[in-house]
């Protein structure tokens, strides 16, 4: 854990299409992460087949890869104390059926496949700085703090 830890998290084509790009990022804000880099793209093969790579043996992995590239997403860098496991903990768990009310998947997700969310795994060390990188060049990542302004209540 650290108290300036960064953390991918992307908004999955399925939640862009519904609309849930500006409450997820509301969630985010509201408990207090920061957002350090953001980008609206579309995934092509070779990035979604390296990112999800520890899934290639798996028999969903050919869906999954279909699925992330079939359209936009919304790739995000958040920063913050333990921010890894706030993200997890914040989005629930995999399938949505077993994630609970109050959690993005338990919210708004069904079906395991199409499940609105990914963050970084928190168990797998490395799996942050790894798809950061993949995702973002480095000054695309902004370094800002929050200020102190009369204005801000
Ligand atoms: P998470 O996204 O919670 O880290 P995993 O890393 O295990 O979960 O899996 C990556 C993604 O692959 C999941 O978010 C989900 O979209 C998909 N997935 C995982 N398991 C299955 C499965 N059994 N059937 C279909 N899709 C799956
Ligand atoms: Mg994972």
């Amino acid at each position: 854990m650290s108290e300036h830890e960064r953390t991918f998290v992307m908004v999955k084509p399925d939640g862009v299409q519904r609309g849930l790009i500006g409450d997820i990022v509301s969630r985010f804000e509201d408990r207090g992460l920061k957002m350090v880099g953001g980008k609206f793209m579309q995934i092509d093969q070779e990035l979604a087949e390296e990112h999800y790579g520890e899934h290639e043996d798996k028999p969903f992995f050919d869906g999954l890869v279909d699925f992330i590239t079939s359209g936009p997403v919304f790739a995000m860098v958040w920063e913050g104390q333990d921010a890894t496991r706030q993200v997890r903990t914040m989005m629930g768990e995999t399938d949505p059926a077993e994630s609970a009310p109050g959690t993005i998947r338990g919210d708004y997700g069904l079906d395991l496949g199409r499940n609105v969310i990914h963050g970084s795994d928190h168990e797998d060390e490395g799996a942050n700085e790894r798809e950061i990188e993949l995702f973002f060049d480095e000054d695309e990542l902004v370094d800002w703090d929050q200020i102190d302004a009369p204005w801000l209540y």
